[in-house]
């Protein structure tokens, strides 16, 4: 009796959940995917299954699966997926993508409009095209705009607060608003946004000599396959740099370059990175980075921060 009657309960619950899960999902114009494995979304390659995944079509979209997921009482995360080490469990919830906002577009004053889905890699192609400098800091950052934005993303020629002008933001009610980079607080790989869905970015850019741009690009990016290991999956840099050192400096001093927890390894190529060999989980890396903190700590006595983002259920 009482084995029947926990069975019954659960199942309710399960029920309830796919029924709370499909009506924040309900009449959206967007791809909208069940149990989505977020290793396919992830640079990792690494993840579990978001419970619902969504790619809104556009801020509309994205209004309405705020309001409806808000109802339901159910989270929702903003997945780019090139800086986020998603747990083997998966994220419970909405996870949203935002690859059909790609749009952008040119407003006088050299300033670009660029929706949140846009990969720095074609905004920077854009920009270049339209001879418009001020992005090249960012050759060979795989991410969106606006996870750049939420990131303050950066490398040694600049950084994303030197350019965002404003920043659209769809808030957790469901309200459109817009705020200008003076009221964002940004720092080191951080920036203080009012809590809601990057939407839309705005880029003060300026007039340049397009084969000038082209070539700091150009030369970045070989600066980048001559240091990262870029050929093989990777979520960029694990650690932050500590103040007036690099990460990947200490992490090499303490030994650890080629360190390895089953396909989870420390690139022998740039250790501030954790390379998949194939099919490395996410407990793995963790288990990786455990270590490294330890080592570092205790050969160094640097305490090394994380800049990767931990998501979902172990
Ligand atoms: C090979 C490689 C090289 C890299 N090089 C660099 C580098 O030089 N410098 C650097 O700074 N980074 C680098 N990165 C890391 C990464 O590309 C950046 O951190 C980027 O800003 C993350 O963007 P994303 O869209 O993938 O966001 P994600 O990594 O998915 O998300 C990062 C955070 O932002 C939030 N977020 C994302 N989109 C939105 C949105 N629309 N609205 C609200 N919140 C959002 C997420 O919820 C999460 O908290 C590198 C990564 C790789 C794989």
């Amino acid at each position: 009796m009482v084995r029947r009657k926990k069975t019954n309960v659960t199942v309710r619950r399960g029920t309830d959940r796919q029924d709370r899960l499909r009506s924040a999902v309900a009449g959206l114009k967007g791809v909208v995917r069940f149990n989505a494995p977020l290793k396919e979304y992830t640079s990792f390659h690494i993840g579990g299954p978001a419970d619902v995944l969504v790619e809104p079509v556009n801020t509309e979209d994205i209004v309405q699966l705020v309001m409806q997921a808000h109802a339901q009482k159910l989270p929702i995360f903003v997945l780019g997926g090139t800086n986020v080490l998603v747990r083997d469990k998966g994220i419970r919830g909405v996870v949203v993508n935002l690859a059909k906002l790609r749009a952008i577009k040119e407003e006088p004053g050299s300033v670009l409009y660029a929706e949140g889905g846009v990969g720095m890699p074609t905004l920077i192609g854009y920009a270049i095209r339209r001879s418009l400098a001020g992005l090249e800091w960012a050759a060979g950052i795989p991410g969106t705009v606006a996870g750049c934005v939420v990131m303050n993303a950066g490398t040694r020629l600049g950084e994303m607060k030197d350019t965002v002008k404003a920043v659209r933001i769809v808030t957790p009610s469901g309200a459109v608003i817009d705020c200008p980079a003076q009221d964002i607080a940004f720092s080191y790989r951080r920036a203080q946004l009012p809590a809601g869905i990057v939407a839309g970015v705005w880029l003060q850019l300026k007039p340049g000599v397009r084969s000038d741009i082209e070539k700091v690009v150009k030369d970045y990016l070989r600066y980048r396959r001559d240091t990262q290991p870029l050929a093989l999956p990777s979520a960029g840099c694990v650690f932050k740099n500590p103040p007036n050192d690099s990460a990947g400096r200490v992490v090499e001093a303490a030994g650890l370059k080629g360190a390895h927890v089953g396909d989870a390894e420390i690139s022998d190529k740039h250790a501030n990175f954790i390379v998949n060999q194939g099919h490395a989980s996410a407990r793995e890396v963790l288990a990786l980075i455990k270590k490294v903190r330890a080592q570092v700590a205790r050969k160094t006595g640097v305490k090394l921060e994380l800049e990767l983002k931990l998501v979902g259920q172990a």
